[in-house]
C-alpha cells in the first residue's frame, strides 16, 4: 500500500517513518519532506505543494491514505478538497480546524461548552486594549486571533510589554490579518503539558502524554520557539488527572463540535496548564500532532500507526488497541544559529551519516530531521534549511536515562552555531526523582 504524508518537519519525518514500519506499507511519499525523509528507507520526497496537484498525484499513484502533518494545509481546506474528490485523508476539515485557526472561535466554543480555560476579553480597538491593560495587573497574555507560526502569543510580564504587544499587533499589523483582533487573557500558573488524542468524531483514543519546552533557553528563559525538545510520558498526569482531562476537556470538545454540526476526525492536541490545585485548563488547541512531541511519542508507539489511522477514518476507533513502550522517550531539538528570529541556512551538518549507520536496526534511537536539505552539488552533504534542524530522540528506562541517551546522540552531530537546551525533561526528571 502507498501512503502520503503532507509536511516537511520533524513531526512529519516521525510520522512517515512510523507509517513505513507497517508491514502493509511499501512506500510513503512525503510532500515536501526533508533530507531525513529522503534518506529513510521506504520514504520518498515529492516537491508538490498545491492541493489540486496533490490530488492528481494521489489519484495517479493510487495512494490509499494521506496524512496531514501541519496546520496550514488544514486551514487551507486540504481535507475538504480530498474528501470532495473521494480520497481518504486523515485530518480535520477546515471548519473543524477553526479550533486552532481562530483563538476567538476556540475561546467562545469553550465558553459555550463550559470547558475550563483562562478568562479573556476580545479587542479590535487598540485604545480599549490599552485601557484594559492599565486597569489590570500583569502578567497578562496577549494573543492574536489567527495563525501566526508561534509569534502570535506574548506573555507580558509588565504593562509596558503588554502595551507594545497591542501596538505591534493591532496598530503596526506586524502579523497581518492574523492580528485583526486580539484577546487579552488571564495568566495561568502551573505545569504545561501536551495532551493529544486521535478521534473519529465519535470515539476518542488518547495518545501517550508528553511535555514540550517552548522557550529557547534553559529554565524557561528567552523567546518562545516552536519547541526545543519534548518527552513522553508527562508523569504529572496521574490516572485520576487523565480521567479528569478526558471528562472535562476532551470529550466535551468532540461532543460540543458535534452538537454544532462539526464532525472532528484527526489528531487533536490540547495544550494544558495543570494548575496548583491539580486541575487542567486549556491554553490552546492544535488540530494536529505537536512538534516536537510527535518524535518521542512515535518512538514509544508499538502499535501499527496505519491500523490506528484506518480505524479513525472508518469510525471504528473503539475497536483499536494501542500499545506503548513502557520506557520514556525524549527528543532534543538542534536549532539553527539565529533561531527563532532570524535562522541562518546552509550550514553543513557533520556526523549524521556515521550516526545513521551506527543506529541502523536500532529503534531505541532516531534522528528526526526538520529544516535540512541535501546539498545540490554534493548529495552526501546535508545542510541546514530552517529554524529547527534536527530532533535527536531516544528511549530510556526513565526520563533521566532517555535524556542521557538523547544528549549522547547530540554529541556526535555538529553544525556551526547550533543551539540546544541542556535541560530537556528537567521537570519530569525532578518529579520522577521524588
Ligand atoms: P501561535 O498561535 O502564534 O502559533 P502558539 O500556538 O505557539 O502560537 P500558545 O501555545 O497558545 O501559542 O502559547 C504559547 C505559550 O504561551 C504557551 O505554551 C504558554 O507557555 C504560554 N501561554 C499561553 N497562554 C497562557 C496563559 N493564559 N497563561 C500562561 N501562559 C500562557
Amino acid at each position: 500500500m502507498k501512503l502520503l504524508v503532507i509536511g516537511g518537519g520533524g513531526r512529519e519525518h516521525a510520522l512517515a517513518w512510523k507509517l513505513s514500519l507497517s508491514p502493509r506499507v511499501h512506500k510513503v511519499f512525503v510532500a515536501p519532506g526533508n533530507a531525513g525523509t529522503a534518506l529513510e528507507h521506504g520514504l520518498e520526497n515529492i516537491s508538490i505543494s498545491s492541493i489540486p496537484e496533490l490530488i492528481k498525484f494521489v489519484q495517479i499513484e493510487n495512494i490509499a491514505i494521506t496524512v496531514v502533518g501541519p496546520e496550514l494545509p488544514l486551514a487551507a481546506g486540504i481535507v475538504d478538497a480530498f474528501q470532495a474528490s473521494g480520497l481518504k485523508i486523515f485530518g480535520p476539515t477546515q471548519k473543524a480546524a477553526q479550533l486552532e485557526t481562530s483563538k476567538i472561535f476556540a475561546k467562545e466554543f469553550m465558553q459555550r461548552h463550559q470547558i475550563p480555560t483562562a478568562s479573556y476579553t476580545r479587542f479590535t480597538d487598540p485604545e480599549l486594549a490599552h485601557q484594559y491593560i492599565d486597569q489590570h495587573s500583569t502578567p497578562l497574555v496577549i494573543k492574536a486571533d489567527g495563525l501566526a507560526a508561534g509569534k502570535g502569543v506574548i506573555v507580558a510580564q509588565t504593562r509596558e510589554q503588554a502595551h507594545s504587544a497591542v501596538n505591534a499587533i493591532l496598530v503596526e499589523k506586524n502579523l497581518g490579518t492574523a492580528g485583526c483582533e486580539i484577546i487579552i487573557e488571564e495568566f495561568l500558573q502551573g505545569i504545561e503539558v501536551s495532551f493529544i488524542v486521535m478521534t473519529d468524531s465519535r470515539n476518542i483514543l488518547p495518545l501517550a502524554t508528553s511535555q514540550d519546552h517552548k522557550r529557547l533557553y534553559d529554565g524557561e528563559m528567552g523567546p518562545n520557539t516552536g519547541g526545543m525538545g519534548a518527552y513522553s510520558p508527562a508523569p504529572f498526569i496521574s490516572h485520576s488527572l487523565h480521567t479528569h482531562i478526558m471528562h472535562n476537556i476532551i470529550v466535551p470538545v468532540i461532543d460540543g463540535l458535534k452538537q454544532e454540526g462539526i464532525n472532528y476526525t484527526g489528531f487533536l492536541y490540547a495544550g494544558l496548564m495543570i494548575t496548583p490545585d491539580s486541575r487542567a485548563k486549556v491554553l490552546e488547541f492544535n488540530c494536529r500532532l505537536g512538534d516536537p512531541e510527535t518524535q518521542p511519542i512515535m518512538l514509544r508507539l508499538k502499535s501499527d500507526l496505519l491500523t490506528l489511522i484506518e480505524h479513525a477514518i472508518n469510525g471504528t476507533l473503539d475497536k483499536a488497541d494501542i500499545d506503548w513502550d513502557q520506557r520514556a522517550a525524549l527528543g532534543v531539538v538542534m536549532a539553527a544559529h539565529g533561531y527563532p528570529d532570524n535562522p541562518r541556512k546552509n550550514d553543513a551538518i557533520y556526523g549524521l551519516h556515521d550516526l545513521i549507520d551506527e543506529l541502523k536496526g536500532n529503534d531505541d534511537f532516531h534522528i528526526f530531521h526538520a529544516g535540512t536539505h541535501m546539498n545540490g552539488k554534493n548529495k552526501n552533504e546535508i545542510m541546514t534549511a530552517g529554524g529547527r534542524v534536527l530532533c535527536a530522540t531516544a528511549l530510556g528506562e526513565n526520563i533521566k536515562i532517555a535524556q542521557q541517551n538523547a544528549y549522547k546522540l547530540i554529541e556526535k552531530i555538529h553544525f556551526d552555531g547550533y543551539q540546544i537546551r541542556r535541560d530537556i525533561g528537567y521537570q519530569g526528571i525532578s518529579y520522577q526523582g521524588k
